[in-house]
């Protein structure tokens, strides 16, 4: 489990303010609260972690599902008693091509066998699998390279609820493999809000994430298309209308 000052919101790191208790949310949160209610995850994007999800994405090395399912059942299992007691659990889906090109969605995949975990662990948890709920319209490309502004732009519009009345008042937990920036979850979470969710909570088994709010980002991404290098800038890529320039803070 992650473990250090994070973000009681979007898991993120603390900057500052936060770590000397000032706030419990990261800059981007408070800037501008993001549409779902919580982000958990089961572990950092680094190591062994980052290991298991290449091997599964892109060797589809199913054996591996049935213990990353685990992983991210752990993660869903920090929202049981905070999250509401029945959910639509909805994989971020993938654009078509590449669901193509990849053959499977991992996300549906990590979601199917957390919830197959959960019902053991968690029977009284309504979680529903909903795959078919949220589509991707444009295959987004690599955020790689971008300006925060670009990377925002890149996932607007990216997502469109197919039959809006399945939604309607109903709360969701999203999930995904990854949570980099949070603007894949951003867009995904605002989009099924606009379509009527009364709330959306997101659970990954992996987020990237800042060594220090303080310190230059620097990830190592190689193939991942789904990861990108953030900027040297202590600002979420989301947030550029919002952010100063780095200098006195009026806090
Ligand atoms: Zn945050």
């Amino acid at each position: 489990m992650l473990d250090g000052a994070a973000c009681s919101r979007c898991g993120d790191a603390l900057d500052a303010l936060g770590v000397s208790g000032i706030s419990s949310l990261c800059r981007a949160c408070r800037l501008a609260p993001p549409p779902f209610g919580r982000a958990v995850a089961y572990g950092l994007y680094e190591g062994r972690m980052r290991d298991a999800i290449h091997a599964f994405k892109y060797s589809r090395l199913h054996p591996a599902a049935r213990e990353l399912g685990k992983m991210l059942a752990a993660a869903m299992a920090q929202l049981a008693g905070e999250a509401p007691a029945e959910m639509l659990v909805v994989p971020v889906p993938l654009h078509r091509s590449k669901h193509a090109q990849r053959g499977f969605n991992q996300a549906r995949s990590l979601a199917q066998e957390a919830l197959r975990e959960l019902r053991g662990t968690h029977p009284q948890w309504r979680l529903t699998l909903a795959s078919s709920t949220l589509m991707r319209l444009r295959a987004t490309e690599s955020q790689a390279g971008l300006t925060p502004r670009q990377r925002r732009l890149n996932v607007r519009g990216a997502f469109s609820v197919s039959d809006p009345g399945a939604v309607t008042l109903k709360h969701i937990l999203l999930v995904d493999d990854i949570l980099t920036t949070g603007a894949t979850a951003r867009a995904a979470a605002g989009t099924l809000i606009r379509a009527g969710a009364a709330s959306v909570w997101v659970a990954t088994l992996a987020r990237a994430r800042r060594a220090s709010a303080a310190s230059p980002v620097h990830f190592h991404t190689q193939q991942d298309e789904e990861i990108d290098n953030r900027p040297e800038a202590s600002a979420a890529p989301e947030m550029e209308s919002f952010a100063s320039p780095e200098g006195p803070r009026p806090f």
